[in-house]
C-alpha cells in the first residue's frame, strides 16, 4: 500500500473507493480505459501471472490513473512507446517498487522486456529508468 499511498498521496482512499475495475476475458495484461480512466484487467493474466508481476503491473497502472485525473494524454502518438513521458514515469515508479521488494536487477528486466519491445527499445527504456540493460534477459512473462 506504500506504493499506491505514494502515488495519490492524500487522495489514495478518495480514488481507491471510487476506481472502477472492469475485469475482461481477453488475453493481455491490463491498462487504463482512454475514455474514463478506469483499470482494465484480464482475468486471464489475473489468475495464471506471476504474482510479482501482477503487483508491478497495478502499481505501473495507478500510476496512468493519476496521469489521467491530471489531464495528461496517455495514448501520446508523438512519442514511440519506450519513450512517451507518462510510460517511462510509471515505469519508474514501477522499478522504484520493485527495487523496495528486493528484486534484481535482472529480474527487474525480465519484468521489463514485453513481447511489444524489440531489444532496442528494451535497451532505451531500460536506460530512461536506470536499469542495467541485461540483453541476454529471456522474457518470462507469458501468461500461460
Ligand atoms: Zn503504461
Amino acid at each position: 500500500m506504500g506504493a499506491v499511498r505514494r502515488i495519490f498521496q492524500d487522495k489514495t482512499n478518495d480514488v481507491l473507493s471510487k476506481l472502477r475495475v472492469e475485469f475482461v476475458g481477453r488475453r493481455g495484461y491490463m491498462g487504463v480505459s482512454e475514455v474514463d480512466g478506469h483499470l482494465i484487467m484480464s482475468a486471464d493474466y489475473l489468475s495464471k501471472g506471476n504474482r510479482i508481476d501482477i503487483y508491478l503491473d497495478i502499481v505501473h497502472e495507478l500510476v496512468h490513473v493519476r496521469q489521467f485525473m491530471e489531464g495528461k494524454e496517455l495514448f501520446d502518438h508523438n512519442f514511440e512507446y519506450v519513450e512517451r513521458p507518462t510510460e517511462v514515469e510509471a515505469y519508474r515508479v514501477a522499478v522504484e517498487e520493485a527495487r523496495r521488494l528486493g528484486l534484481s536487477e535482472k529480474r527487474i528486466c525480465q519484468y521489463l522486456k514485453t513481447e511489444w519491445m524489440t531489444d532496442e527499445e528494451f535497451r532505451r527504456l531500460a536506460k530512461s529508468v536506470n536499469v542495467e540493460f541485461m540483453p541476454a534477459t529471456k522474457r518470462e512473462r507469458e501468461i500461460a
